[in-house]
């Protein structure tokens, strides 16, 4: 009899895990199964406001762009991957649609919907967002940043620097609009960063325009590789005659950074994305449309 019982408990031991076995193995392709089916990449262009420049002088320091004026789309970008949403630049603080702001020395910046209302669209919330990357600190890029308090930032180590340095607390307000990343889980690269380990995105070092100033790649299944330029050029002008903006802080950087990333443009075919070019920004789907 007890020999019974014992050989009876081997058997429910083993029916036991057989079982948990089983259970093991559906779960985990269950995973597979619920990643495959949303193995796209999907990309979508945000509307996060506008600057319109009265006199573009400043984009080339040799004068070229001289009483042109401009209007400057304000993009963020989303990028959802089946193992994460990312949020490429938050564009100019979402506030400013409740209270605008003046217009100053020829830049006039405004915002005409929330980045959280066009989040609300397809329905995230700012904590949903895994990983926010800004292609630099400055304020039409990093104006919401503080809203992503859930996220990852990621950043190259030399715009991290830059951004938290003595002249950017002390001259500038910028910090007031992502000073809580201080807190955050924190990823920080120096030349590239493939964020989901996969090579479909990944952030290039483009240094010039700012100390640690990064450039987007993008594969897209059925729309091929993208490339978004930060600020590296500002316009799509700037591009075609690789100007040099007063404002730029390392100009023999910056040329080198746009060499970098026009030989990725041409050795990956990609379809370049100036991301101030308003033009370039119309040519995109109109969110909630997207790319994939
Ligand atoms: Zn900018």
């Amino acid at each position: 009899m007890l020999l019974d019982w014992i050989k009876y408990r081997k058997i429910l031991k083993d029916i036991m895990k057989k079982t948990i076995a089983t259970l093991t193995l559906f779960i985990s392709l269950g995973f597979v199964e619920a990643d495959d089916t949303s193995d796209t990449i999907k990309f979508y262009a945000l509307d996060c406001g506008n600057i319109a420049v009265s006199d573009m002088a400043p984009f080339d320091k040799t004068g070229r762009f001289s009483g042109q004026s401009a209007d400057l789309i304000v993009p963020c970008y989303l990028i959802r991957h089946p193992k994460g949403d990312m949020l490429w630049d938050t564009g100019l603080d979402q506030g400013i649609l409740d209270k605008p702001v003046p217009a100053a020395s020829g830049f006039h910046s405004t915002v005409s919907i929330k980045l959280t209302d066009q989040l609300a669209a397809i329905g995230l919330v700012p904590a949903d967002i895994d990983y926010v990357a800004i292609s630099h600190a400055h304020p039409d890029h990093a104006g919401n940043v503080n809203l992503f308090d859930k996220s990852t930032f990621i950043i190259n180590s030399a715009e991290y620097a830059f951004m938290f340095s003595g002249a950017v607390l002390t001259d500038t307000d910028w910090s007031n609009y992502y000073d809580k990343v201080d807190a955050l889980p924190k990823v920080q690269f120096d030349d590239h960063h493939d964020v989901f380990g996969d090579g479909k995105v990944i952030i290039h070092s483009t240094p010039g325009h700012t100390p640690g100033s990064s450039a987007l790649e993008l594969t897209l299944e059925n729309s091929g590789t993208l490339l978004l330029s930060g600020d590296l050029y500002t316009h799509a002008g700037a591009r075609e005659f690789k100007s040099i903006p007063t404002f730029t802080m390392d100009e023999a950087a910056a040329l080198a950074s746009m060499e970098k990333f026009e030989n990725i443009a041409r050795r990956k075919n990609a379809r370049v994305i100036v991301e101030h070019d308003s033009a370039h920004f119309k040519n995109l789907p109109k969110f909630p449309a997207y790319l994939d």
